[in-house]
């Protein structure tokens, strides 16, 4: 198995995202394929998503971040993410400042993954419906300039645990994949997780859509995969940066 092909588990991972159910629509299928295959995950999400409703009257913002904390933590039990981690900043308010950088930071020199999952803060439009939420461009843009180069400067900010090289970016909503993971095994738990997200998704039956774009038909603004060889049912796209091409030393392994 050639470290970072389409078959590759990291013996650790950490989940960078701006909302609670962010993970769960991206990358669900991935992180529970690994996380069944002994993967240490933790997910990091930077907003409990407290603007995220159109039902005004039913939540306030304080209640709304709860009820999603929990979604999330149930959603995360049906994936097998050890842990999540709230930074609990305000949902539609996030920036991409130092102080943000510093949280990712600590977090990731504290858990030492070998491969961060997080989103494309070069995707703005998808097909000709959706704006990508400005929130997905910032925490995908601050989990980048967490993991390259700040996390890895010994120089820089010793206060947060000792420096850590994250080996591999996987990078999810992106219109430039090259790696497709075959999620065949895992999109019942992809959708089961989804369902967890009641405030979101109420009784709405998402499956059909959810196999729709991991077969990469329908409607899906990405690109689509091109059939060659053995070509999984169901996957999930990713862009995958290799920082580190050599096999991992004992130290990349510790966390
Ligand atoms: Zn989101």
């Amino acid at each position: 198995m050639t470290r970072y092909d389409a078959d590759y588990i990291p013996c650790s991972a950490m989940a960078i995202y701006a909302h609670p159910d962010d993970i769960e629509f991206t990358v669900s299928g991935t992180v529970a394929k690994w996380a069944g295959a002994g993967c240490d995950i933790t997910a990091v999400l930077v907003t409990s998503g407290d603007s995220g409703t159109h039902e005004y009257k039913k939540y306030t913002r304080k209640s709304l971040a709860r009820i999603r904390e929990q979604e999330s933590k149930a959603a995360a039990k049906i994936l097998g993410i050890s842990r999540i981690i709230f930074l609990r900043k305000h949902d539609c308010e996030i920036e991409d400042t130092l102080a943000l950088r510093k949280l990712l930071v600590r977090q990731i020199r504290k858990f030492r993954p070998e491969v961060v999952l997080c989103g494309d803060p070069q995707s703005l439009f998808f097909g000709n419906r959706y704006v990508n939420h400005p929130d997905h461009i910032v925490a995908a843009k601050a989990a980048l300039g967490a993991v390259f180069p700040a996390s890895e400067m010994e120089l820089l900010w010793p206060e947060l645990g000792k420096a850590h090289k994250v080996s591999a970016i996987y990078i999810s909503s992106t219109m430039h994949p090259d790696t497709w993971i075959d999620i065949t095994g895992t999109i019942e738990r992809k959708i089961e997780s989804l369902r967890a997200h009641r405030s979101q998704l109420g009784d709405r039956n998402i499956a059909p859509m959810i196999y729709a774009w991991a077969a990469g038909e329908g409607e899906t603004p990405f690109p689509k995969r091109k059939k060659r060889g053995r070509a999984a049912k169901y996957t999930e796209p990713f862009r995958v940066m290799r920082l580190l091409k050599d096999e991992p030393t004992n130290e990349n392994r510790q966390r």
